[in-house]
């Protein structure tokens, strides 16, 4: 029989992601802080949990899918939260991205309870969360992710097995760090010849027809042509993960330079107003640092 899912988080990705559950026919009960979030969920089927303790207590298996570290301990030690009715019979699944430091020391603080704690970030966006083509890199018990394969790919393409709990948190701050780098990267250079009098149709031929070319670069082409970023990945969160990556390269002694520009633009971007909008608003940020 499938397990009992309890999905907390209905934001960009977690409203679509709990939708892939439900469609697959899993028994699924959802929580959103803001309540009105769940309405789609429940018209589609969903019960809808009052709380985060009501939500783990008619589950077997609870995902957690929002902003970061202090959301998970809201869900989990704040009002109604989950962790006192957790136990030996339940799983969570932690699919934010967050620091790998704080995922281990999450799994040892649910492990007191005898709750097996896996980490399963994604790599994808909006719209793979929709289609349920995401990459999600998972972090535990391997024979506990092999058993729960059939709900991870209701939300994903594949699968990626990452390492003992963390590691999954790990890849996905490597994964980011690359993508930060490359938004930025695209956003410099098309700022730069653009300054330099280049035509940006001429630029982009150039990218695409080389090799430079990279799909995520035609994804946000788009929003490059029309000065308008709406967010499938909000430049907050971007903004949020460079810091986590540089938390954890001064742990490990991990030289990343253009991480900490990353940090710095990216948060400039979110000073500026321009947190809710997509990464790809780093553009703005390039032509403001321009002054035209
Ligand atoms: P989002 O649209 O901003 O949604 C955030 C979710 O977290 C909402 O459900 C929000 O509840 C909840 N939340 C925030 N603070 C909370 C708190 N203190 N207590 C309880 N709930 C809280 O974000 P998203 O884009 O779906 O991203 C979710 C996670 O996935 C983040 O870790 C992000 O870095 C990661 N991610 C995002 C993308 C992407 O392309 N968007 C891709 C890969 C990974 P409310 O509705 O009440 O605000």
């Amino acid at each position: 029989m499938k397990q009992k899912i309890g999905f907390m988080g209905l934001g960009i990705m977690g409203g679509a992601m709990a939708a892939n559950i439900l469609k697959a026919g899993y028994q699924l009960m959802v929580y959103n802080r803001t309540p009105g979030k769940t309405e789609t969920l429940a018209q589609m089927g969903a019960g809808v949990a009052s709380s985060p303790r009501n939500l783990a207590q008619a589950a077997d298996v609870i995902i957690a899918m929002v902003t970061g570290p202090e959301a998970i301990y809201e869900l989990l030690w704040g009002d109604e939260g989950a962790a006192e009715v957790l136990g030996p019979n339940k799983v969570f699944i932690n699919m934010s991205s967050v620091p790998p430091r704080f995922t281990r020391e999450l799994g040892e603080q649910l492990a007191l309870k005898g709750t097996i704690l896996l980490d399963a970030p994604v790599s994808g966006t909006k719209k793979p969360a929709e289609e349920g083509s995401l990459v999600i890199l998972a972090g535990g018990k391997q024979d506990k992710i092999k058993e729960l394969e059939p709900l991870f790919l209701t939300m994903g393409k594949k699968v990626i097995f990452c390492g003992r709990v963390g590691q999954g948190s790990m890849m996905k701050m490597f994964i980011n760090l690359l993508l930060g780098v490359m938004m930025e990267g695209f956003a410099e250079a098309l700022n730069f010849g653009r300054l330099g009098g280049l035509d940006l149709e001429a630029m982009l031929d150039t990218v695409f027809s080389g090799a430079m070319n990279a799909p995520m670069f035609q994804v946000k082409a788009g929003n490059m042509r029309d000065k308008n970023y709406p967010a499938a990945f909000p430049l907050k969160h971007l903004s949020k993960d460079a810091k986590f990556v540089l938390d954890t390269a001064y742990e490990l002694g991990a030289p990343v330079p253009a991480g900490q520009m990353l940090l710095h633009l990216y948060r400039l971007g979110v000073a500026q107003g321009w947190g809710d909008e997509d990464i790809s608003a780093i553009a703005r940020v390039m032509e403001y640092l321009s002054g035209k």
